[in-house]
């Protein structure tokens, strides 16, 4: 058998079995197996990493969530899974899939308080900043802001919970009876290949960033930047899909993020945008309205001479984005140039000095109101930048893919005629995602969003199926 592959045959052996078996162990495996566990169901995870970490703990954590007890807490009683799903078809101009974007946004607040609850994962509300897009405060972290932190919580979680998660066991290959998913053969370093039975299967194996081929097939805009997610999501469960005859959706759908340091590889939060700062490229002149998304910036970003940008800002906005873990370990690189006026700031980006004097005169006056942007980018309510200067070298880069194997309301992959795998189930960025067909539909979290909600879904469903 071949890499990705799906066998009629009768399999030659069972070395081992479970009635639920996740593939992956990010953000969304996790959470399936916390919950098939929850519902009385034997779970294994299999993860092809030796220690499981995903884009998840890549991410900034942050998984937004309508109308739970963490937002009423600090007083956010307005928002409902209603207003959210208008904020996902708003961003996507209405091209998301409506019945997923439903069904994440019931199910995350629910699945955010269950964590809490029978997984003690500690949840904090963000209230600091409004992600762009979104009409209030509902992003959720853990206590420590971090991917990572989220990734080790569910974690130690899943350990408490006595659930083996099985690594360095690469899923190569599915035998199926009819639509029926038997069992799935792993490959381990150093050892034979094994067959693993299972009642159901959850694909919780992500996207296809990493997988140039597929990148080329649905996404070629972008398939020559850089891919910031996990090496390691090659499209399993798209290549599993199509040899399935399973039904798949927006497969040109993806997250770019317009703001990666360079060459340091390091997030630049989105949010100093929204603090005020502005991006130019190597010659100076601003190129778009950075109030757009950061996700279409990605796109914007590599088609500036070299593919990069300068974010530029002041020291207003430097002392806010000290809040973000990143930002810090950014600083801590070198990242992060200082200026005390424009000629040294022309100096140490290499910006010709008469351009950029010129384009902060004119950000200036937008600043102060005088006048509007040709780009449509509103600059009310932040004040104009007084030195000393900040600069940081950025360039695009693909975070996820976003297209995926289409589901129905219990999380089950569906085939081409809408008809659901009695055992074959999907979440995360393995599944059909909440952002559309286009680059510009990726709402802030709707990564998380679609992990954890389908997670928390496909783990109780297969539980049930199993
Ligand atoms: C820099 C960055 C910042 C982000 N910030 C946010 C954010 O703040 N909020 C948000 O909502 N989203 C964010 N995202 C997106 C978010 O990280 C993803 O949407 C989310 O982590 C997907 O979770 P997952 O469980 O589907 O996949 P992953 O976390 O990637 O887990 C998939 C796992 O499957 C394993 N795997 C793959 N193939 C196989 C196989 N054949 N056999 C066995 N194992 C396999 C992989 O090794 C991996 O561990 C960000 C992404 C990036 C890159």
């Amino acid at each position: 058998m071949g890499e990705a592959t799906v066998s009629r045959d009768v399999p030659p052996r069972i070395d081992a079995e479970a009635e639920v078996v996740v593939i992956g162990a990010g953000a969304c495996g996790l959470v399936t197996a916390l919950r098939a566990k929850a519902a009385g169901a034997e779970v294994i995870v299999l993860e092809r990493d030796a220690s499981p970490s995903g884009s998840t703990s890549m991410s900034s954590g942050f998984v937004p969530a309508p109308a739970t007890r963490f937002q009423h807490a600090i007083g956010i009683d307005d928002d409902t899974p209603e207003l959210f799903v208008a904020d996902i078809m708003t961003k996507s101009k209405g091209t998301s899939r409506r019945d997923i974007a439903k069904l994440a946004a019931e199910n995350i607040g629910p699945a955010v308080e269950w964590l809490a609850d029978h997984a003690g994962v500690e949840w904090i509300v963000l209230d600091d900043f409004l992600y762009p897009g979104h009409s209030c405060h509902r992003m959720h972290a853990v206590p420590e802001k971090t991917g990572a932190a989220l990734e080790a919580r569910l974690l130690a979680a899943v350990e408490a919970a006595g659930i083996p998660v099985v690594t360095e066991a690469r899923a190569v290959g599915l035998y199926v009876e009819e639509k029926k998913i038997r069992a799935v053969e792993i490959e381990r370093p150093g050892r034979k290949r094994e067959i693993v039975a299972c009642g159901a299967l959850v694909l919780a194996c992500n996207g296809y960033g990493g997988n140039p081929d597929l990148l080329r097939e649905y996404v070629p805009e972008i398939a020559g930047g850089l891919y910031y997610g996990h090496a390691g999501n090659t499209g399993d469960a798209i290549i599993w899909g199509r040899a399935l005859g399973a039904d798949t959706g927006d497969l040109s759908g993806y997250q770019g993020h317009g703001s990666l340091a360079h060459p340091h590889g390091i997030l630049i939060s989105w949010a100093l945008m929204m603090e005020g700062a502005i991006q130019v490229n190597s010659e100076g002149k601003r190129f778009s309205n950075e109030h757009g998304g950061y996700s279409e910036q990605a796109v914007n970003v590599l088609a500036q001479p070299g593919g990069i940008a300068w974010n530029i800002y002041d020291a207003r906005i430097h002392e806010f984005a000290l809040s973000f873990p990143d930002y810090r370990d950014a600083l801590q690189a070198g990242a992060i140039r200082q200026a005390p006026d424009i000629a040294a700031l022309a100096d140490t980006t290499g910006i010709a000095r008469n351009a950029l004097e010129q384009t902060l005169q004119r950000v200036q006056i937008l600043q102060r109101g005088e006048e509007s942007d040709a780009f449509g980018r509103d600059f009310a309510g932040k004040p104009a930048f007084a030195p000393p200067y900040f600069a940081v070298k950025v360039t695009g880069a693909l975070f996820h893919t976003q297209g995926g194997l289409l589901i129905d309301r219990t999380a089950r992959a569906v085939d081409v005629r809408g008809n659901p795998f009695p055992n074959l189930f999907a979440g995360g960025g393995a599944a059909c995602g909440v952002s559309g067909p286009d680059v510009s539909g990726y709402l802030s979290g709707n990564g998380l969003l679609t992990a954890i909600a389908l997670g928390f879904m496909a783990g109780a469903n297969a539980a049930a199926a199993a």
